[in-house]
């Protein structure tokens, strides 16, 4: 037995776990096992967690300053640079479009029972204070403030929080500009020093990622665990109300997985989808388990650069900054969610308001931050930025997190097709990997 498990590759032992880590959770809420879940189980995930977060600050400083002071001529850099946003914009834009089409398409709002809707905006009305008051400091900003808030004060206290990973980035690519900037032979140590920490910091994602499985589990028992709750009744029924709007938002997500992301592919590279989806499937499955496109982060990177052969100057410059500011998944949501909530409270969004929507769905996605929830937080600014109110978000609250494991599936899926297109177009994709023999 402990051989078999041995001898199977990661991301089977990864969804090994997943499906263990599901069983467990249901076992446990039937037996009523949720202390001993608490007391001997979450932690592992949690450990897991923070492992992957531990390494996310340094990972991305040493792997940005790595690529791109491997970039010996800047023009390259800007273009890269010039493309990487052109591609996220563009893929942000036709995401939030599929959303807004298969809403309105749909409809889910409409086939929301009256009574239901009552009960639900009182149920979950307490749950709504927390973003709003986020969502306060972010309407008193200027409107420049996106920029203002990439330049660090102090670049200690942004690598102190995993929050500022923009800040992060920033630093980096002005550092890994500088280092392209000055004579080579003043800085040869420095690049060494930089490649060598590079070594060194994927062999700890390494030995993270062998703890997966176990992290997995945990998460994913824990889940089952906090969504169930004690009345397992009660809470088929809300799902079974809301089933409409879940599925309309994951058809949105699946066009963007099967025929969107392909499309773009077989467009561009010679990487047919089957072999993507196969290389990045570890990558997804995290995304899924964590709910985290950051905690995530080592992964993606690790997967483009072994398995579809994105060099590391794309992949550390692309995959980082996708990673904070390119969601699709979480674009389709917003969207999806925001029309929801309007059908469900009888608004009848305008085409101005659906374009007003576009663009702050866009700014939101840029803004939200790569981690459980992120999302969520952002669409109370979509709300108020087309005049619904704020507590439409108690209708969409509860079925959070396994749309969010959804979304961030997707929204790594399109870093890693940004990566792929872009290492393509600079001449910096080996497609199929030659492995040493
Ligand atoms: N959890 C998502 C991510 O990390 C963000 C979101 O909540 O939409 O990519």
């Amino acid at each position: 037995m402990w051989k078999k498990w041995k001898s199977l590759p990661l991301w089977g032992k990864i969804v090994a776990g997943m499906v263990g880590g599901l069983i467990w959770g249901l076992v446990a809420v039937i037996f009523g096992w949720s202390d001993f879940n608490d007391n001997w189980i979450r932690p592992f995930g949690t450990i897991f967690l923070n492992m992957l977060r531990m390494i996310a600050i340094p990972l991305i400083f040493v792997s940005l300053v790595k690529g791109m002071s491997s970039l010996t001529d800047i023009g390259k850099l800007s273009r890269i640079g010039l493309k990487t946003l052109g591609f996220f914009m563009a893929s942000t834009i036709i995401a939030i479009t599929i959303g807004l089409l298969i809403v309105n398409i749909i409809r889910p709002g409409y086939a929301f029972p009256e009574a239901k809707r009552t009960e639900m905006q009182e149920q979950y009305a307490r749950s709504v204070g927390e973003p709003e008051s986020i969502v306060d400091q972010i309407e008193t900003r200027s409107p420049l403030g996106i920029i203002v808030d990439i330049i660090p004060e102090n670049v200690i206290n942004a690598a102190g929080d995993n929050r500022n990973i923009l800040q992060v980035i920033f630093f980096a690519i002005l550092f890994g500009i500088a280092i392209t900037l000055v004579p080579h032979e003043k800085v040869n140590t420095v690049r060494e020093l930089f490649s060598g920490l590079n070594v060194i910091i994927l062999k700890i994602v390494d030995l993270v990622m062998k703890f997966a499985p176990v992290g997995v589990f945990a998460l994913l028992g824990s889940l089952v665990v906090d969504f169930t709750g004690d009345d397992v009744a009660e809470s088929l029924d809300l799902f079974a109300s809301l089933g409409l709007y879940v599925m309309t938002t994951i058809l949105g997500f699946l066009v963007m997985i099967f025929l969107v992301y392909p499309t773009v592919l077989r467009m561009i590279t010679p990487v047919r989808y089957r072999d993507f989806y196969r290389a990045i499937s570890p990558a997804q499955m995290i995304a899924f388990s964590t709910s985290s496109s950051a905690a995530t982060l080592p992964v993606s990177m690790e997967v483009v650069e072994q398995d579809l052969g994105v060099s590391k100057t794309i992949s550390s410059f692309v995959l980082p900054l996708g990673t904070t500011i390119n969601m699709d998944g979480t674009s389709i949501y917003h969207a999806v969610a925001a029309v929801f909530i309007a059908q469900v409270f009888g608004f009848d969004l305008t085409i101005a308001q659906q374009l007003t929507l576009v663009l702050t769905a866009t700014l939101a996605s840029i803004g939200a931050p790569g981690i459980p929830g992120g999302g969520i937080i952002m669409l109370v600014i979509i709300l108020s930025s087309v005049g619904l109110p704020a507590e439409g978000l108690a209708l969409v609250i509860a079925l959070d997190r396994p749309l969010d494991m959804l979304r961030t599936v997707v929204n790594i899926t399109g870093d890693c097709t940004a990566s792929t297109v872009i290492a393509k177009t600079e001449g910096e994709l080996v497609f199929p990997v030659k492995r040493p023999l």
